[in-house]
């Protein structure tokens, strides 16, 4: 299954409140609002924040959301890059009532060994399972410097194979963090001498090979071969500059469901201030300002 099928199956409604942990270039279609620590620095992600929604500057753990203000929050990819997954499951728990989880299957972790998961994360009977990532890049330089078009649909096409997803109530949630390395972990459970299967190849018994790739991915596969780069590329630099200069802006009833980062509580409003809108407390006093838009809640 695609990963478009599996989040068009969730339970998710368009009038949801659904906010969105660090974002990237693939937000999702009911997002109202995003909250990135690093919203401007691509290091960790792949391509720039599309603005879907207003974007605030925060942690993880520590929310900038009232008790229980969202719907919905949806975690794509960010679980493996926390220093402490765990204060932020109780801070998901303090402000959603539901929650989307994706992150790398071992088998996706083993590939790229990216230099930033500190965790590889396996879901054991219903319990969130942090193992600390000791993998080495055995072959994950192969992968990062060899990636194109044609991995990305591999990759699409095998969303099951590659990431692990979960969408529960966040009363139920329950993690821990193993005394087992992830290195460990993965050499505990692989088949080693003759104990390996070999598997019979798909490709040239079944015609082409054991993914039914769709008409419509094929076209578009051959639409990007038949594109010339320097127009692909022309296109991704205007679609970065349109993206840049299209901020979406906060609206007070937004700005009523977060919490100041301060003093703890719901009491803010937007303000014109001598450099343009800015948020209030009522409480404490404490001002938020905004920089290229973003609104700079990690205090
Ligand atoms: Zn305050």
């Amino acid at each position: 299954m695609r990963r478009s099928t599996v989040l068009g199956r969730l339970p998710i409604r368009p009038s949801d409140f659904v906010v969105e942990i660090g974002a990237g270039p693939a937000p999702f279609m009911y997002t109202k609002l995003i909250l990135d620590k690093y919203p401007l620095d691509n290091i960790e992600r792949y391509g720039d924040i599309l603005n879907v929604a207003p974007i605030i500057k925060a942690d993880a753990v520590k929310l900038p959301l009232a008790d229980k203000a969202c719907d919905v929050l949806f975690v794509s990819h960010v679980l493996e890059h926390l220093d402490e997954p765990g204060r932020f499951i109780a801070e998901a728990k303090r402000c959603a009532r539901w929650i989307y989880l994706e992150f790398p299957t071992a088998r996706r972790e083993l590939m790229y060994a990216w230099s930033f998961h500190r965790w590889l994360i396996e879901i054991e009977s219903g319990t969130l399972v942090f193992y600390r990532n000791d993998i080495p890049q055995l072959f994950g330089d192969f992968f990062h410097a060899h990636y194109d078009f044609l991995l990305d649909r591999w990759s699409e096409e095998r969303f099951e194979e590659l990431n692990s997803y979960l969408y529960a109530a966040t009363d139920d949630l329950a993690c821990t963090i193993s005394p087992t390395s992830a290195m460990e972990h993965v050499l505990e459970r692989g088949a080693r001498g003759d104990r390996k299967v070999n598997f019979p190849s798909e490709y040239g018994r079944a015609g082409t090979t054991g993914v039914a790739y769709s008409p419509g991915a094929r076209l578009k596969l051959l639409a990007w071969a038949l594109t010339p780069g320097t127009l692909i590329r022309a296109r991704n630099r205007l679609r970065r500059k349109r993206n840049r200069s299209r901020r979406r802006r906060l609206g007070q009833a937004l700005v009523a469901r977060l919490l100041c980062q301060r003093c703890r509580t719901p009491a803010l409003r937007l303000e014109r201030g001598r450099a343009g809108e800015e948020i209030a407390c009522t409480r404490c006093h404490q001002r938020y300002t905004a920089t290229e838009g973003i609104f700079d809640f990690d205090l």
